[in-house]
């Protein structure tokens, strides 16, 4: 993962992430496996309120929209009726002197040309190839290595515009020459192949081509698969859409981008199907702002966030229009969420692989037919990484002694925080401090995640909770217990995460006020 070594947000994020539990490298302790995360406890509650907030709304909140959960693996033919056994490829370039590998259209490269003092560009002599990995200054990367090439050569001469490439567009005679980004010297790269991304494993005790099956790389096959079974139960009526929350698993090539790109990660999909006669232009452009609006509702901003339409050439032949949802991430601006008008594709394809009729019977209209459907895909974890960056910030606070510092704070919305209060004891060597706050962390604990801590300096606590995001802290102190006397008896300090501001509140509209606040 060279990434976010090379870009400092990210590096911070990371460093944070790990050193107060929201995420691991899976298997640390045994030097880690590429392209596979673990989410530690604050990272757990993270991401259960991203889930638990899309089901809500996608779900429970909607008469038109059921809920599934699918198997992992399926039957393999589902795999051949979607296309992902045949199609689901990714070019792959192998380097024979490093043995690192990478994703063709994720490697750039450009000729390098110089043109001689006095000649026009049309007698410029070619003097090599560079090359770079994908990044956000790809092109800056490739122009500063033409320039060294140029030096190490000694030519005389101006460097001609370069022209990057992917490697997938490269000419067979060019391959040679390209050097690896892994080494910088031409002669080790391979021509691209396709790789295909599914994980395979075996059924039963035959390890024979009979018993090949594949961990899914996408929820959405499930939805299809089910689709008969949904409409028999007869719960549902055309529009109507199937979702579902999941594990699915690809064997990406490059993962990369700490969590935004992995080999194990959790989708949130949603197949909302219509008649082959409605106007799916219009659902598809409802659910793309349906999904916009949502990502606001969790803490997105939505000046990080834009529109990327595929292009008609380069959407599969059954695709009538795909956009991404896309954010701006510290690495660039990337694909967040898809929402895909599918046609009746995927219905059409099971039906033929299956043999089973996946027709729906309109009972107004009287009439069959296989519906249409728009998908809004999305991954939890690319959520998590953007809720993430959006809300890492560093401001100025007072320290104990009133200097001021830097303080980190991320600044989750309240609704996915993954602690929403912490409850202190001023003192923790108080016995009645103590028991009044644990009475206090007992009353809202039934309610929402509460952490209750009683050690260092309450200025130190504050910090600690603004590090992980903790929107309210809860503060017992003399007061509360009378001695001041009756007015503040009862009440407790309510510290404000982002003002910072500390607010009296009597004990009994705690509660209330909290809820108001994380809902
Ligand atoms: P990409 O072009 O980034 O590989 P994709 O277009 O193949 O993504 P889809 O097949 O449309 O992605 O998957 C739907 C969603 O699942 C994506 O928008 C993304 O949020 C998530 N997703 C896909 N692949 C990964 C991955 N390897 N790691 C994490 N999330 C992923």
């Amino acid at each position: 993962m060279s990434e976010p070594k090379d870009n400092p947000l990210m590096e911070k994020i990371v460093s944070l992430c790990k050193r107060r539990g929201f995420i691991f490298q899976s298997s640390e302790i045994y030097g880690g496996i590429n392209g596979f995360w673990d989410y530690g406890p604050l990272g757990a509650e993270l991401r259960r309120n991203i889930r638990d907030r899309w089901w809500n709304d996608m779900v429970r909140n909607r008469d038109d929209v059921v809920g599934i959960e699918s198997s992992i693996i399926m039957h393999p033919k589902v795999w051949e009726a979607s296309g992902h056994v045949a199609g689901f490829n990714d070019p792959m370039v192998d380097c024979k002197v490093s043995k690192q590998r990478f994703r063709a259209d994720q490697l750039f490269f450009a000729r390098v040309d110089v043109i001689a003092e006095q000649a026009d560009a049309a007698n410029a002599q070619t003097i090599g190839y560079v090359s770079a990995l994908e990044s956000e200054q790809t092109e800056g990367e490739l122009q500063e290595k033409a320039l060294e090439l140029k030096r190490k050569k000694a030519v005389r001469g101006q460097l001609a515009p370069i022209a990057p490439l992917d490697f997938t567009q490269a000419k067979p005679e060019e391959i040679p020459l390209i050097p690896s980004p892994a080494t910088g010297e031409p002669g080790s790269l391979t021509p691209p192949r396709a790789f295909n991304m599914m994980l395979q494993t075996y059924i039963g005790a035959l390890r024979d081509e009979s018993a090949v099956a594949y961990l899914r790389p996408e929820t959405a096959q499930g939805m299809f698969a089910d689709f008969k079974a949904v409409v028999d139960t007869g719960r549902v009526k055309i529009p109507f859409g199937i979702a579902q929350i999941g594990k699915s698993f690809r064997n990406e090539i490059t993962p990369r981008n700490f969590i935004f790109r992995s080999r194990e990660f959790e989708q949130m999909e949603m197949e909302y199907f219509i008649s082959d006669e409605d106007d799916w232009a219009k659902w598809h452009r409802h659910w793309i702002d349906w999904c916009r609006d949502w990502l606001v509702s969790v803490g997105i901003p939505a000046a990080q966030l834009s529109e990327y339409n595929h292009p008609k050439e380069k959407l599969s032949h059954y695709s009538r229009g795909t956009t991404d949802i896309m954010f701006n991430y510290p690495f660039g601006v990337q694909e967040l969420w898809g929402i895909a008008a599918r046609g009746n594709y995927d219905l059409s394809q099971h039906a033929k692989f299956s043999g089973v009729s996946l027709e729906y019977f309109d009972e107004t209209a009287k009439r069959k037919y296989v519906p249409h459907v728009i998908e809004p895909a999305v991954g939890v974890d690319r959520i998590l990484l953007a809720i993430l960056c959006s809300a890492y910030c560093e401001d100025e606070a007072p320290d104990e002694k009133g200097k001021m510092e830097t303080r980190v704070v991320l600044r989750f919305a309240p609704r996915i925080a993954p602690i929403k209060v912490a409850v202190f004891p001023l003192l923790k060597n108080k016995p009645e401090l103590v028991a009044r706050a644990k009475a206090v962390r007992d009353l809202l604990r039934p309610h929402m995640n509460v952490f209750y801590d009683e050690a260092g300096a309450i200025g130190r606590r504050y910090r600690r909770q603004d590090e992980v995001g903790t929107p309210f802290c809860v503060t017992i102190d003399f007061d509360t217990l009378g001695e001041k006397g009756d007015d503040l008896k009862d009440t407790v300090t309510l510290r404000d995460r982002d003002t910072m501001k500390q607010d009296r509140l009597k004990i009994s509209e705690l509660l209330a006020f909290l809820l108001s606040k994380i809902r």
